[in-house]
């Protein structure tokens, strides 16, 4: 299944288009795309009897497929060259912090640039499926509701300021966290442990790897969170960014307004931002 968020509302995309999850289903499933991932096994079953799209789908006119996350996590520093580029030791445990909800936007966006140094870091982003508490790796991708496509869009000054880093805030600016365009439930995907990825300033590509190159895997990452604390149904964790990003470049480049940021992950889909001044 392909499950993305129009003005609010839950949408199935089936064939190009989409169907709307509470009309469709005479109201068994209601309109908020939150509520859909704590029941994917129900809504699968229900989602087989469905014919063909009764509405289009444009992606611009796309919220954030998972809105109100009760929490976002995200990982610095899970791809080796990443870390390499950042001047940092490789982290021997995973290096997690929050992202704040209020930071979400959908798939194709424009966000204001703040003062500051902004950066751009495209990510695996994973929707959790079920309270997870204690996962064990092994079994740990039972966990999860689905993928979808992230950027973890960063403003370095704000980062970097005091003597540890100000990771939460510096990338929870308005916008910050674009997702989508849909969470793509695991059956639609052949090697989900090895997903290209990449992206494109101004049609330049500048980051591209796979999700195999994590350091941590996404089992991994949910067994080291679910053994401190409990993962809720709609969590999301943002796995971290691979090579490639503006201030690991020479000289470091940062996203100007005017700038078009394009982002991909292999079989989830893409975003596009372009990025203006502060008004
Ligand atoms: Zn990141």
């Amino acid at each position: 299944m392909r499950i993305a968020n129009v003005a609010g509302r839950a949408k199935l995309l089936v064939d190009g288009g989409a169907v709307d999850i509470e009309r469709a289903s005479s109201g068994r499933f209601g309109p908020d795309p939150q509520d859909a991932y704590g029941r994917l096994d129900e809504l699968g079953s229900w989602a087989r009897t469905i014919g063909s799209a009764d509405e289009s789908w444009d992606p611009a006119a796309a919220g954030p497929p998972v809105p109100t996350p009760r929490q976002v996590f995200a990982i610095a520093l899970n791809y080796i060259d990443h870390a390499a580029e950042a001047g940092i030791q490789t982290p021997l445990e995973p290096l997690v912090f929050p992202k704040y909800m209020s930071s979400l936007s959908g798939p194709i966006s424009e966000v204001v640039l703040p003062e500051g140094s902004v950066d751009w870091e495209v990510e695996l982003v994973v929707v959790i499926g079920t309270t997870t508490r204690h996962a064990p790796a092994r079994s740990a991708w039972q966990h999860v509701a689905g993928l979808t496509v992230g950027q973890d869009i960063s403003e370095r000054q704000l980062q970097r300021s005091g003597p540890v880093p100000q990771f939460g805030l510096a990338k929870s600016f308005p916008g910050f966290s674009p997702t989508g365009p849909a969470v793509v439930t695991l059956d639609e995907l052949d090697a989900r442990d090895d997903l290209a990825l990449g992206c494109e300033v101004n049609g330049e590509e500048v980051q591209k790897a796979s999700t195999a190159d994590m350091i941590f895997s996404v089992s991994e990452l949910i067994a080291y969170i679910s053994k401190v604390l409990t993962l809720l149904p709609g969590d999301l964790i943002f796995t971290g960014t691979p090579p490639g990003v503006g201030m690991g470049r020479v000289p470091p480049q940062f996203l100007q307004a005017g700038d078009r940021l394009h982002s991909w992950i292999e079989g989830l889909g893409e975003l596009d931002q372009t990025f203006v001044g502060p008004t």
